[in-house]
């Protein structure tokens, strides 16, 4: 039987990304798409639970739904492929990259770690756009690595956060994520009624330069591959804050 790949993405259904991804997979699966039926670029791991959601199927194995990223894999997973589960869950690719820090506000990348949460191995695809850029170029790599994903033995609680970059492939780089500069990214503007009004992240976002950082491949042209876990523990610190754990418990009680 050929494997099942679920493909999602934040852009909505309708964009160049993941119709580029879809195709370019049906030589790897079946492939369903469960996708949003608008962008939900930056919508985090959100999951909607104060309302109904809708699904709707446009075209055979192509389902919209009216919410973010994280409720498409679980619609799909948990509703329109609940007889079968898909081997993977494919989420891209994103038009504009996906790296460092960026990564917690990722539709993309949620939507992924929403797969490695239901126990299925998950990657995520996301491209830096500019000129010589080419949505098939990285299709056809995403293809190649998905047929890696589902021929091995993957820990599905490791999510690969995969970034291309503008131009021809250098290579590909095993990365961490790098670190975001900081700096004013908000603009402050004037309505025509005179109301102040905020625009967040007007400027591309400048990076600490870092060997191995996923910022340093893709900006030298390789194609870049950061593993990603959910597990937020910070383990070195446990036993640094065993001195708390007894402070705080030896402290008088109040009554
Ligand atoms: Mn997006």
């Amino acid at each position: 039987m050929k494997p099942r790949i679920l493909v999602t993405n934040d852009d909505g259904i309708y964009s160049e990304g993941l119709r580029k991804l879809a195709d370019a997979l049906r030589s790897v699966g079946d492939v369903v798409i469960v996708a949003p039926d608008r962008e939900q670029s930056a919508a985090s791991h959100a999951l909607t639970l104060n309302r109904p959601l809708r699904l709707l199927e446009l075209a055979p194995d192509e389902w919209i739904v009216d919410g973010t990223p994280t409720d498409c894999v679980n619609l799909a997973v948990l509703s329109v492929l609940k007889t079968r589960r898909p081997d993977v869950v494919v989420s891209g690719i994103n038009f504009g990259p996906n790296l460092g820090d960026d990564v917690t506000y990722s539709g993309t990348i949620s939507a992924a770690f929403e797969g490695a949460l239901l126990s299925i191995p998950s990657i995520a695809f996301s491209a830096l756009v500019g000129p010589g850029f080419s949505f098939d170029r990285c299709a056809e790599f995403a293809a190649r690595a998905t047929a890696y994903i589902l021929a091995g033995d993957r820990n599905p609680q490791v999510v690969l956060n995969v970034n291309f970059p503008v131009g021809e492939f250098a290579g590909v780089r095993i990365t961490r994520l790098g670190k975001r500069v900081y700096s004013e990214g908000v603009i402050e503007r004037l309505d025509p009624r005179g109301k102040k009004y905020y625009w967040i992240g007007g400027e591309p976002p400048l990076w600490h330069p870092g060997e191995g950082t996923d910022f340093a491949a893709v900006e030298s042209g390789f194609v870049s591959i950061t593993p990603l876990h959910l597990d937020l523990t910070h383990h070195e610190s446990i036993p640094k804050l065993k001195i708390l754990e007894e402070t705080l418990d030896h402290a008088p009680k109040t009554r």
